[in-house]
């Protein structure tokens, strides 16, 4: 029987950053997972998702180039390579990764994990004690009941790894995942039809973000169907047939079922060790332990933002906890949030509707259109800098719309954590020409003195 200082049951995002803090703060760490170190950011979500989205910007700049002066032909997609590509990236990060863990001396373990005790993980056949343990075991792509993933009908797991670009598809959910998809496969000349059951395409945005998405997809040619909810699907040899409940019909060469991730908790062990959980999901206080002494659980698996960086910053949190440095806990509704389709949407703290929901009156909102702003004009993007402050007090949510302003999420997460007021961003300087300077002069016109504003 192995023992370390930690024993983390997972090694993506949350499971390896809380790995690497650790050893760093001289902890022996065994860290365990039945499949490749860096879970599903680097082998099956953000970072191959995002090779997808660059190739796809790729393709509409050969596209468009003709309105730039410049001579291009746009003569399709080699979907084979494109996945060598965004292999070549995954594979680089991936033995990154391993070098670092390797370098840190966390003692890897591959193979799937147990918790038999509160204290101990087997896996196979071999117990592995921990003086605290750490689970992060994740999350999987769910479905709906009655809808089984095969064939045609598939998640964002097989989606990844089509080696054809198909001619129409069906997205079900128009949350972060679903518009990804929608967004990568019509730069790729898919024909997209999104299905989202809520009012809005990424419903959980800002609705000024929401509206603004959706004016952009209507011009760029994706097709959705917002607020009527998916009854049924069929697959034959020549599509999909999929039924809503307001009995339109839509074919498809594909579905993609992109309608949220469930907790990956099952037949762990977690329950039968007296670990509180609700739905599956681990439940934790906010120094994010569980209700067993000694047990902590991290990412994805327990309820909140499913975001890589939240799982880096929940694994960072707990090694430092247990190594008794007392960090600062960050709350999820002040953690970035992007969504990387064309144009982009970012946003940090609360909506507008949430602020009013808990401030009332006490709220006041500007927006700073992009059409002002030069480096969005060349890039020729339309979108928006929406800022919600308190009355006489700081910004607590930016909300932006447009291509690339995911870029801009680092200085807008800075001005809603240290709770900075429009007046101290104002009398700080952006470059010009960037999409930076948007944030500044919409800062600028809060505080009172808009320059490429009107007042
Ligand atoms: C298509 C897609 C795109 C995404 N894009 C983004 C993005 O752009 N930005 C962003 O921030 N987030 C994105 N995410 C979300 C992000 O991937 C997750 O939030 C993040 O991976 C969660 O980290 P985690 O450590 O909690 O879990 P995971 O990364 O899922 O890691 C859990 C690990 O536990 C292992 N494991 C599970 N059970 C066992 C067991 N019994 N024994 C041993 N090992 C086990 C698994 O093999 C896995 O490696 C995306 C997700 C998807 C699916």
């Amino acid at each position: 029987m192995a023992h370390a200082d930690l024993v983390i049951l997972g090694g993506g995002s949350g499971g390896y950053a809380c790995a690497l803090r650790a050893a760093e703060l001289g902890k022996s760490v065994i860290l365990i997972d039945k499949d490749k170190l860096g879970g599903t950011c680097l082998h099956r979500g953000c970072i191959p998702t995002k090779a997808l989205l660059h190739a796809a910007e790729v393709a509409d700049s050969a596209k468009e180039s003709d309105s730039f002066g410049v001579r291009a032909t746009f003569d399709g997609i080699d979907m084979p390579k494109v996945n060598e590509y965004r292999d070549g990236v995954v594979g680089r990060l991936y033995k990154g990764l391993q070098g670092l863990v390797k370098s840190r001396n966390v003692t890897f373990v591959e193979g799937e994990g147990r918790l038999v005790a509160p204290d101990t993980v087997e896996v196979n056949g071999e117990r592995y004690t921990g003086t605290n343990v750490v689970l992060a075991t994740g999350s999987y792509a769910r479905s709906l009941p009655g809808l089984e993933i095969s064939g045609r009908i598939m998640t964002s797991d097989q989606a990844l790894n089509l080696d054809y670009v198909p001619s129409s598809a069906i997205v079900l959910g128009g949350g972060v995942i679903g518009v990804e998809f929608a967004s990568v496969w019509k730069s790729f000349g898919t024909d997209v039809t999104i299905v989202e059951g809520l009012p809005h395409l990424v419903p959980n945005e800002d609705e000024a973000c929401s509206k603004a998405l959706e004016r952009a997809y209507r011009k760029r040619g994706i097709n959705f169907s917002l607020g009527v909810r998916f009854a049924s699907a069929t697959q034959d040899e020549n599509g999909v047939h999929v039924t809503l409940e307001d009995g339109t019909q839509l074919d498809a060469d594909l579905l993609l079922v992109a309608v949220g991730r469930g907790p990956n908790t099952s037949g762990m062990g977690y329950e039968e060790q007296g670990v509180a959980m609700e739905r599956g999901w681990v439940l934790v206080d906010d120094r994010l332990r569980t209700n067993v002494p000694g047990v902590f659980a991290v990412g994805d698996i327990t309820p909140g933002l499913q975001l890589a960086h939240r799982g880096f910053q929940h694994g960072i949190f707990v090694a430092e906890e247990i190594a008794g440095l007392n960090p600062a806990v960050i709350a999820d509704v002040n953690i970035p949030r992007v969504t990387y389709c064309e144009p982009e949407v970012a946003s940090v703290g609360l909506t507008e509707a949430e602020a009013r929901e808990q401030h009332g009156n006490n709220v006041a909102v500007y927006e700073y259109n992009l059409g002002g702003n030069g480096k969005s004009q060349i890039l020729g993007t339309a979108g928006f800098i929406k800022l919600v402050q308190l009355t006489n007090g700081p910004v607590i949510g930016v909300h932006m719309v447009g291509s690339r302003v995911g870029e801009q999420i680092g200085e807008a997460q800075l001005i809603v954590n240290w709770e900075a007021h429009p007046e101290d961003v104002a009398t700080l300087i952006h470059a010009h020409p960037t999409q930076n300077e948007a944030l500044g002069e919409a800062h600028l016109a809060l505080a009172g003195k808009p320059l490429h504003a009107h007042a």
